[in-house]
């Protein structure tokens, strides 16, 4: 068994945790974590072998259950997130779907924001309901609606915020307070916060859901997800028998990126920040845009709540152009540094129209209860030279 570095060292403060948690050696005493690309694993007799499949044995018995390089990464963003549990899955749909089908049965009810990330709406409006699970999705910013939706029972409450793509921000603390008097446990997607700016256990929520692919890995490189808890029942009897024998696992070598990504991770989402900040100013400077969304800004409806609950803005930058569509592709196609790409949380700084991309299967009026029109473009701003990425966004407007 590899040896686990950080037993007695819980009192690491969060940039030690980023570089060290988790890490367990081998014999071979590596620096770096080693990247354990197996599938299974022997045992010493076939009595060893029972007693592990008994649970009387604690060891890795098969990858779809647990793998050394994963469980690195799993305690290490455990140490981050201060939770007392984490499991990785193989992207953050798995996460996001796991979260929640784990939980939920046949005459359940679900509450959910609407302004949602684009397959997250349909896990909740197209694949719940097949199974017979009531789902309501309610205007997140608005509290008498949450209430409302949460006077009667439910089983589960989920929400986005940041929402993407319109940087909806909600208030976790008093949604969780409504949600656990009506039963229900809270799952929060804090993909565009990041651990490093906002902490939604502590804010009352029961489960955090990450896409590992944005900024955890922050290279473009790999997918993965992850889902933290503090509660100990949902997480042995609901989440870990639905992973294990449904198999969603994250992959070793996907692990091993972004324990490396966890490294750098406060580094660059700091960097991130500074820079969307100061791309979200230059926007807002301008008289040529319908409307400037970034919850840094202090014009932004619910500027005091993000601030309240988020270190920063964050790197996630909407604006609105006043001529819609041909508008927006006039300046996407017009970006020369910035990529259109609907991915995000990379460094590098990339553009895409919400409408046409992670938002296009959804019906206009659906688009239109989001916030989301077809002027709309989302920047996820990366770390290139600020200057470079404030010039290129500049030009490329001038030439609508
Ligand atoms: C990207 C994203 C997801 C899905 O993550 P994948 O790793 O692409 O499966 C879920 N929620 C939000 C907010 C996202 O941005």
């Amino acid at each position: 068994m590899p040896r686990d570095l950080t037993e007695g060292c819980p009192n690491w403060r969060q940039a030690t945790r980023l570089v060290r948690s988790g890490t367990r050696r081998s014999g071979f005493e590596e620096t770096s974590e080693a990247l354990f690309m197996t599938s299974g694993y022997v045992y010493a007799s076939a009595e060893e072998a029972e007693a592990a499949f008994k649970g009387e044995l604690q060891r890795y018995q098969y990858s779809r259950f647990a793998n050394p390089t994963v469980t690195m990464f799993e305690s290490r963003l455990a140490a981050l997130e201060e939770a007392s549990f984490c499991r990785a899955t193989a992207s953050g749909m798995a996460a996001v779907f796991a979260a929640l089908a784990c939980m939920v049965k046949a005459g359940d009810r679900v509450v959910a924001s609407r302004a949602l990330f684009g397959s997250c709406h349909y896990i909740l409006a197209e694949v719940l309901p097949r199974f017979g699970v009531e789902t309501m999705l309610v205007d997140g910013r608005d509290l008498s609606q949450w209430r409302d939706a949460l006077a009667r029972p439910a089983a589960a409450v989920f929400l986005e915020t940041p929402s993407n793509p319109t940087l909806e921000i909600i208030d976790i603390r008093a949604v969780a307070n409504l949600a656990h008097g009506a039963g229900a446990r809270v799952v929060v997607d804090n993909v565009f916060a990041t651990p490093v700016l906002q902490r939604p256990i502590a804010e009352g929520a029961d489960v955090v859901v990450y896409s590992a692919t944005k900024h955890i890995d922050g290279q473009g490189r790999c997918l993965g997800g992850a889902i933290l808890t503090d509660d100990g029942d949902y997480e042995e009897t609901l989440l870990v028998p639905f992973l294990r024998n449904t198999g969603p696992a994250m992959s070793p070598f996907n692990a091993w990126l972004l324990l490396k990504g966890l490294e750098t991770l406060e580094l660059r989402v700091t960097r991130h920040g500074e820079n969307a900040a100061a791309v979200a100013a230059d926007l807002a400077a301008r008289d040529d845009l319908t409307r400037v969304l970034y919850p840094g800004l202090s014009t932004h409806p619910q500027h005091d709540l993000a601030m309240r609950q988020m270190r920063t803005g964050s790197s996630i930058v909407a604006f609105e152009l006043p001529g819609g569509k041909s508008a927006a592709y006039r300046f996407l196609n017009a970006l020369a540094l910035l990529d259109i790409s609907n991915n995000l949380g990379d460094a590098k700084s990339l553009a895409t129209h919400p409408a046409t991309t992670t938002h296009q299967r959804l019906s206009p009026e659906e688009r239109a209860a989001m916030g989301i029109n077809d002027g709309l473009v989302r920047l996820s701003i990366g770390l290139e030279d600020v200057d470079d990425i404030k010039d290129d966004i500049r030009q490329a407007l001038a030439k609508i």
